[in-house]
């Protein structure tokens, strides 16, 4: 499909003009039938056909249902940019500042959108059934937060119901977080094998080890760090968008049984680092100006470095979909998170921690009010305690063959919606 034909209303039209990383399908090889290579993909585990990663990892940016290759385009236009965009991750761009990131972005959409390039750009088009979608930046840190109110109440009540306040103490005054696993953060796509772990319910007597039995998701947004900051020097909350390059979808895949029992006094450790899943797109914030909003009201003063009453709106409405093996099981509202993502990221820098390119963190699980907004199985599940009735059977937590995909979209310029790239990941049994 040429670039100017993208339906009316499409969320992948040139208003949302997502960044990823791909590489060109190999035609099959004469001999070679299609049940092989499914068994070559699945084999592998990593959501990445050896083949074809052996072809060259480049930018490109979603167009409908193509993808531009963002570096031969730049070139065979004669810009500038093919020197951050012909490169096989989003690094170089993301460490390039908000600057650059605004420049691109005005010239990708130029490109797209005036009819003089079409012939030139045409060749450098690639339907998304033709390429392999890659990890499209290497992850630096990762952090993941708690910020749903809902959310945090939820878990609070399952785990500690005996407790005057579903909330801890410190939840109003900081986000709370902790440091996660970059190295296990991987595309969407990529299979998740189940974790093996200690367990010990309260009325067992000793801890015992074997497959996770509580395998479990958290629909999350992440936010992806582009410019970094010097160490000692703390990000203030009016600086956000000079560091944040833009979001993705995430799913905090959790083994609650191994988490319930080795998580005190350090929190999360083996129970979430087996695997954490993002979107192929990189959403930039640009393309989010009309999604922005208010977080909720806050009930508790902040303290300076986190209070935000004066600034522009930090929260973005974002409309996520939770779906088992195609079955939508939930529709958490990012809207009604508490702390805002810039918010996140003034409170993991105001001890002097610097930031690298390439840092992701985590928005925390998104659940909304109601029963059906929630963004893990603990909570629609009550920690096992109802089940959901799927067409594919009953479930409480996850069983192997099962896939999960978020799905997002926000409000666009003009009453256009701007498409999040999915997330997806299907449970393989333990190796
Ligand atoms: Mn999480």
């Amino acid at each position: 499909m040429p670039p100017f034909d993208v339906p009316e209303g499409d969320p992948f039209g040139p208003h949302n003009l997502p960044y990823g990383v791909f590489s060109l399908n190999l035609p099959p090889t004469p001999g070679e039938r299609t049940g092989e290579r499914t068994g070559e993909r699945t084999g592998e585990r990593t959501g990445e056909r050896t083949r074809e990663s052996s072809r060259q990892r480049t930018v490109g940016v979603r167009l409908g249902d193509h993808v531009l290759d963002a570096g031969a385009a730049a070139r065979a236009l004669g810009s500038p940019y093919a020197e951050l965009l012909a490169r096989p991750t989003l690094n170089p761009l993301l460490s390039a500042g908000r600057t650059a990131w605004s420049d691109v972005r005005r010239a990708l959409t130029a490109w797209v959108t005036v009819p003089a390039h079409r012939e030139t750009l045409e060749p450098h088009l690639h339907p998304l059934s033709e390429v392999t979608l890659h990890l499209p930046f290497e992850v630096a840190d990762y952090v993941d937060f708690y910020a749903s109110e809902n959310h945090a109440r939820n878990v609070g009540q399952i785990f500690r119901p005996d407790a005057a306040d579903s909330l801890t103490p410190n939840w109003k005054h900081l986000p709370i977080g902790y440091h996660g696993r970059s190295g296990t953060v991987v595309v969407s796509g990529t299979e998740v094998v189940r974790p093996s772990g200690q367990r010990k319910a309260p009325t067992d007597t000793a801890p015992v080890f074997g497959p996770s039995v509580r395998l479990d998701i958290e629909a999350e947004v992440g936010f992806v760090v582009g410019a970094p900051s010097a160490m000692g020097t703390p990000v203030p909350l009016s600086t956000f968008r000079d560091h944040v390059f833009g979001l993705c979808l995430l799913n905090d895949w959790s083994a609650r049984d191994i988490q319930a029992w080795e998580y005190v006094p350090l929190g999360p450790f083996l129970g979430k680092s087996f695997a954490t899943s993002v979107s192929a797109w990189i959403t930039p914030l640009d393309a989010l100006t009309d999604a922005r909003v208010a977080p909720p009201s806050r009930t508790h003063p902040l303290l300076p470095y986190l209070d935000d009453s004066d600034d522009e709106p930090g929260g973005y409405d974002l409309r996520i979909s939770v779906a088992i093996n195609g079955h939508v099981v939930s529709e958490p509202p990012f809207s009604t998170m508490y702390w805002t993502a810039a918010q996140q990221l003034a409170h993991m820098t105001v001890n002097g921690a610097s930031l690298r390119t390439g840092d992701l963190y985590g928005s925390g699980t998104v659940s909304g009010p109601t029963e059906s907004e929630r963004g893990s199985l603990l909570e629609l599940t009550w920690n096992g305690r109802d089940t959901l009735d799927l067409p594919t059977g009953k479930r409480t937590f996850l069983e192997d063959g099962d896939e999960v995909t978020l799905t997002a979209w926000a409000p666009g310029p003009g009453g256009t919606r701007v498409g999040l790239g999915e997330v997806k990941g299907r449970i393989t049994p333990t190796a």
